[in-house]
């Protein structure tokens, strides 16, 4: 495994169309390591793999709540409802961060490294971060989906702070 450079903001990169995995093979399988490995250096809670420069589908998360790491190929929202709002940044556009509107639930399809199907609801924080990373996969920046009117950003760090707490307690009930 090997940490890999993150491509910044005005790469024009950034903005291409990743391609679908067709290979579940040991090179997509080294790109997923050294994504993992490059998120958690930068302590970022996703990456997608056009942000290392490669135009695949792929994505990791990881929201360091203990849920561990998520790998998502070829990922695609079939799904959405509701809205929510989120302050959102980018390991490639280090030091911005801006409210976003995103669904509040989604439902994504995507493989795992061996290529097995799935198909999951997501909600909260963790759509926010898929909807993130997805958009990667089709050249599209967290900057595309600012809110206009921002809310009062010390009430949305007080709705964080809840979220955080009430994950915790979730968490002890076990
Ligand atoms: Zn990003």
């Amino acid at each position: 495994m090997a940490t890999r450079n993150v491509v910044k903001k005005d790469d024009p990169i950034l903005r291409k169309q990743s391609r679908v995995v067709t290979k579940f093979d040991e090179r997509l399988w080294e790109l997923l390591d050294d994504m993992a490995e490059t998120m958690y250096a930068d302590e970022g809670v996703g990456l997608a793999a056009v942000q290392v420069a490669s135009l695949k589908r792929a994505v990791v998360v990881d929201l360091q709540d203990g849920d561990g790491l998520t790998e998502l190929i070829n990922p695609v929202i079939t799904h959405e409802e509701g809205i929510q709002y989120e302050i959102e940044g980018c390991l490639s556009i280090p030091g911005e961060y801006y409210e976003t509107i995103r669904p509040e639930k989604i439902t994504v399809e995507y493989d795992d490294r061996y290529g097995e199907h799935h198909v999951e609801d997501i909600d909260g924080f963790r759509a926010v971060c898929y909807c993130h990373e997805i958009d990667h996969t089709n050249g599209i920046l967290f900057l595309d989906r600012l809110n206009p009117e921002p809310h009062d950003r010390e009430e949305l760090e007080e709705r964080a702070r809840i979220r955080r707490a009430e994950k915790a307690a979730q968490q002890q009930k076990g």
